[in-house]
């Protein structure tokens, strides 16, 4: 079954049957989808799509990155 993955946290995601569209706990809108290649996402833990490697959450990275350096 595919889920649905919130772009603030990894820890907030959706069985994608359940329609959310946006995330009850930060009101951003879900990735519901791959953005590059539209493929759904399977599992929670998954970081990057398995059909074409784009990452779901680069945002995320980028402010753990931006906090590191810091
Ligand atoms: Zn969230
Ligand atoms: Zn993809």
């Amino acid at each position: 079954m595919a889920v649905h993955l919130c772009a603030k946290s990894e820890e907030h995601w959706y069985p994608a049957d359940n329609e959310y569209i946006f995330c009850p706990l930060c009101g951003d809108k879900l990735l519901q989808k791959c953005l590059e290649c539209q493929a759904e996402i399977l599992k929670p833990e998954h970081k990057f799509c398995v059909k074409c490697g784009t990452e779901f959450r680069p945002n995320l990275n980028k402010k753990e990155k931006v906090e590191e350096e810091a």
